[in-house]
C-alpha cells in the first residue's frame, strides 16, 4: 500500500512538472500577446485601419510566430530581451546602443601563432578604426553561424591586423561574442522596424503583414521589466515562476474582463532607436516593483492559498490562485494592465511610424491577403509542437 502511494504520488508529481512547462512556455501568455496586436489595430489612422481591420486574424495568429521560431532556430532566443543588469551599476549609460559598438566593446579578441597568444584586446569600439571594425564584422561575421565564436586564418586575420595596424606576428585570429547571450531585443527590434517600413515602401503586402505580426511581439517582449532582467523568472530571488505569474497568469484571470484598451490614437516616433531605448528604460525601472512585491506578499499572504490547481489541456497545473494574483496585481497598483496598454500604444505607434517612413502608401487598394501556410509556417509549428527550445524559456 505504501509502495503504492509513493509510486502515485511520483506520477502526481510528473504530471505537475510537464504542466509547468506547458504553462510556463507561453510567455506574456500566447494570450497576452495576441490580445496586444489585436488592440493595437485599433490605435491606428484611418489610412491604415481598414487595411489592418481585415487582417485582424492574421495579426493577432501570428503574434507567437517569434516564441515558436524558438522551438526552431537557435539564434531566436536572444532577440526577446537584454539582462541589462549583467552589464554593470548604470548599465544604459554603459552598454552601446549600436550593436556593433556592443559587440566590439565586449568581444573577447586574441591573436595566436600556434599555440602562443600573441596579442589580446579589450573594448575596441573607441578604436579610432571603429568604421573599419564595422565593415569587419559585416564581411566576416554577421551572419556566420560559428555560435558565438570565430577562428580565422590567413585572409580575415590579415585584414583585422591592417586595420588595427598591428605588425607583430600571428596568423590566427580568434573572436569571441560575449554579449549577446544577454540579450539583444533593443538591437533587434531597431532592425526589425527597418524591415517593416522597407516593406510599406515596397509594398509588399505578405512582408507587411509577416513584420506588423512579429513586430508586435518584440513590442510586447520590450514592455515586461522580467525581459530586462538576468534574474528574469526569479531564480535568483527565490521567487521561481514569477515570470509567467506576471506575464501570463495575471493577464489570462483580468485582461478581458477589468482592462481597459482605450488607449487613444498611435503617434509618429521620429527617433525611433531612442524610443526603443526608452521603452526598455521604462521597463528596467518596474523591474524593483515587479519582484519587492511579490516578495513581500509571498511573505504575508497565508501559504496555503498561494498555490492552486488548474486542469488545463487535459493536464494539472500548479498557478497561483485567482485571490493571490489579484493581491499582486492591486499591490502593484495596476502595473500589468498599465505595461499592457502600453504595448498596444507603441505597437500601433511603430507600426504608423514604419508606414510614415515607408513613405505612406496607398493600404486601401490591398484588402485581405490570403496567406497560406507556407512550407516555413508548417515547420515552425511542427518544431514548437515537437517542444525542444533553444535556451531559456522565457
Ligand atoms: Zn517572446
Amino acid at each position: 500500500m505504501r509502495y503504492l502511494l509513493s509510486y502515485l504520488l511520483i506520477l502526481c508529481f510528473a504530471c505537475i512538472e510537464m504542466g509547468f512547462t506547458k504553462v510556463d512556455e507561453e510567455v506574456w501568455g500566447f494570450y497576452g500577446h495576441r490580445k496586444i496586436n489585436r488592440m493595437a489595430v485599433f490605435t491606428l489612422p484611418q489610412e491604415m485601419l481598414g487595411f489592418y481591420k481585415k487582417n485582424i486574424e492574421f495579426i493577432t495568429e501570428h503574434a507567437v510566430d517569434p516564441d515558436k521560431r524558438r522551438y526552431a532556430i537557435k539564434e531566436e532566443a536572444v532577440r526577446h530581451y537584454i539582462d541589462i543588469d549583467h552589464w554593470g551599476e548604470e548599465p544604459f549609460e554603459t552598454v552601446p546602443r549600436q550593436f556593433e559598438k556592443a559587440f566590439w566593446k565586449y568581444a573577447k579578441v586574441h591573436i595566436l601563432e600556434g599555440t602562443d597568444t600573441i596579442q589580446a584586446f579589450t573594448d575596441l569600439s573607441e578604436h579610432a578604426a571603429f568604421a573599419s571594425l564595422e565593415q569587419f564584422y559585416e564581411d566576416y561575421i554577421f551572419e556566420t553561424k560559428q555560435e558565438g565564436k570565430w577562428r580565422f586564418d590567413d585572409k580575415a586575420t590579415n585584414e583585422f591586423k591592417r586595420i588595427l595596424d598591428i605588425r607583430s606576428r600571428g596568423s590566427e585570429l580568434h573572436i569571441e561574442d560575449t554579449f549577446s547571450g544577454y540579450g539583444i531585443l533593443p538591437y533587434h527590434l531597431h532592425g526589425f522596424y527597418w524591415r517593416l517600413a522597407n516593406a510599406f515602401k515596397n509594398k509588399n503586402q505578405k512582408n507587411i503583414l509577416r513584420f506588423s505580426a512579429e513586430m508586435g511581439h518584440y513590442i510586447g517582449d520590450a514592455h515586461v521589466p522580467l525581459h530586462t532582467t538576468e534574474n528574469y523568472n526569479g531564480q535568483l530571488s527565490d521567487q521561481l515562476g514569477i515570470h509567467a505569474f506576471w506575464e501570463s497568469r495575471i493577464p489570462e484571470l483580468y485582461a478581458d474582463d477589468s482592462y481597459n484598451f482605450f488607449v487613444g490614437k498611435a503617434e509618429y516616433k521620429k527617433n525611433m532607436h531612442s524610443y526603443i531605448w526608452s521603452v526598455i528604460e521604462d521597463s528596467h525601472a518596474l523591474l524593483d516593483s515587479v519582484l519587492s512585491i511579490e516578495k513581500r506578499l509571498s511573505r504575508t499572504f497565508p501559504e496555503n492559498q498561494q498555490f492552486c490547481f488548474d486542469e488545463r489541456l487535459e493536464r494539472t497545473v500548479r498557478v497561483q490562485c485567482p485571490e493571490y494574483a489579484e493581491a499582486y496585481q492591486n499591490e502593484m497598483d495596476g502595473m500589468v494592465e498599465q505595461r499592457m496598454r502600453d504595448a498596444v500604444k507603441s505597437l500601433g505607434s511603430v507600426w504608423y511610424s514604419a508606414w510614415v517612413e515607408g513613405g505612406s502608401p496607398d493600404l486601401s487598394v490591398i484588402g485581405k491577403i490570403e496567406v497560406v501556410d507556407s512550407e516555413e509556417q508548417k515547420k515552425l509549428d511542427e518544431q514548437f509542437k515537437e517542444g525542444n527550445i533553444y535556451g531559456r524559456e522565457h
